[in-house]
């Protein structure tokens, strides 16, 4: 068999869940929660199907959540997206993120990442016959190369993928980068597809900075968010997605015979808890007591904690660990702690196309207390 994706394996999450599992690790690997979502969220999910919401919705999504999805985006980004022809509701971010670059990317056509990404990003452009053009962001700091971004930029380049809050380095994008990003494509016709699924986990003195704010991006940009972060439901798989309407209009051709549309019960339900904007403004203090805790116990071990500005990621270099085993490559280093220890990690070389290695594991904090102290109590002999 000719395979598409012939170096593909099964995603790194899939692996370090599956084996934080079978060794009864506390698992800080994959990012989820491990408590449930507000019960009025449920309430309402289970009341929408009790009303009779249990069929196909219109393609793009229930009206009353892209009206809602509208409304908080304008009030948050300044940018008024319309609902009928500028908003989609998708199966997840993963959804939305494959179906503009399937929507956009022909054969040939390159589109830049900056590395370490988001593992589907590469995969998704390859599987559309593109061709992906890794920049590194800046070791050590994560922070964005903008010359090397402009001079990656050819006559082939059709997209760019941005992440902020960034998985897995936890750094966000300020105006300022946005607005280098903004000169630098002025001249091009480069699309930007902007994956912003953590936008409600930036942490004080910071706040999220959406591309959607700036007129020269948000006219060729597609904007991703997720529900499944936002209110502890990663297992909904429900997303969106906003963009003028000629992106948009490109976007639902290939969305209504991906996914048509998803399930309708859980828009419904969504729409209505959304009126309440109290639980993704009390999110950043929420995680921020998480990320605290989870750093305050690791300032004890010879980890290196590097910064957590954003998502619910903590990263730490492994290269003054006491144990022999901190000289292993990051992914054996993971297998490591995951089996010996008992505390699940994600190495950052997974989300570097060539594996790269900078001696830099993921904890995730999106965990209860109880969890994090039992991960850092394991962690605690490092
Ligand atoms: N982008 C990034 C950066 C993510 O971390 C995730 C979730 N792990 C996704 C996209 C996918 O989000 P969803 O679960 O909504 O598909
Ligand atoms: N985005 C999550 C992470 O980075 C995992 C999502 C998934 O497992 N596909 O851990």
């Amino acid at each position: 068999l000719q395979t598409k994706l012939p170096k593909v394996g099964t995603t790194i999450f899939s692996v370090m869940s599956a084996l934080a599992a079978e060794t009864g690790a506390v698992n800080l690997g994959q990012g989820f929660p491990d408590f449930d979502c507000d019960p009025r969220l449920v309430d309402a999910v289970t009341e929408a199907m009790r009303a009779g919401h249990n069929q196909y919705p219109p393609m793009p999504g229930v009206p009353e959540l892209r009206q809602a999805v509208a409304d908080k985006v304008q009030v948050l980004y300044g940018r008024r997206y319309d609902p009928a022809g500028e908003i989609t509701i998708t199966a997840g971010a993963t959804q939305a993120i494959l179906t503009a670059i399937l929507a956009v990317v022909r054969a040939g056509d390159e589109v830049i990442v900056l590395e370490p990404c988001y593992d589907s990003y590469v995969p998704n452009i390859e599987l559309a016959g593109g061709v992906a053009v890794p920049v590194p962001l800046m070791p050590g700091s994560f922070r964005p190369d903008f010359d090397r971004i402009a001079a990656a930029i050819t006559p082939r380049t059709r997209a760019i993928l941005v992440n902020t809050p960034h998985n897995p380095s936890a750094t966000i994008w300020q105006a300022d980068d946005w607005l280098r990003l903004q000169e630098i494509l002025a001249p091009t016709d480069v699309l930007l597809i902007s994956d912003e699924v953590y936008e409600h986990m930036v942490y004080a003195p910071n706040r999220h900075s959406s591309a959607a704010t700036f007129d020269g991006l948000a006219a060729r940009a597609f904007i991703v968010s997720s529900f499944g972060k936002t209110y502890h439901v990663t297992g909904w798989k429900v997303g969106t997605v906003c963009a003028p309407a000629p992106l948009m209009t490109e976007f639902r051709k290939v969305h209504q015979f991906n996914v048509f549309t998803v399930n309708t019960p859980m828009q419904h339900g969504l729409a209505r808890y959304m009126a309440d904007p109290q639980p993704y403004l009390q999110l950043p203090a929420f995680y921020a007591a998480k990320r605290d805790l989870l750093r305050a116990g690791l300032e004890q071990t010879r980890f290196r904690l590097l910064p957590s500005e954003g998502s619910y990621f903590q990263c730490v270099d492994i290269s003054g660990l006491a144990v022999p085993e901190r000289d292993l490559p990051e992914d054996q280093f993971c297998l490591w702690l995951t089996r010996e220890v008992g505390v699940a990690a994600i190495p950052l070389s997974a989300f570097y196309g060539n594996g790269f290695d900078q001696r830099v594991i993921r904890f995730c904090y999106a965990k209860r207390d109880e969890t994090l102290h039992a991960a850092l109590k394991r962690l605690a002999r490092l």
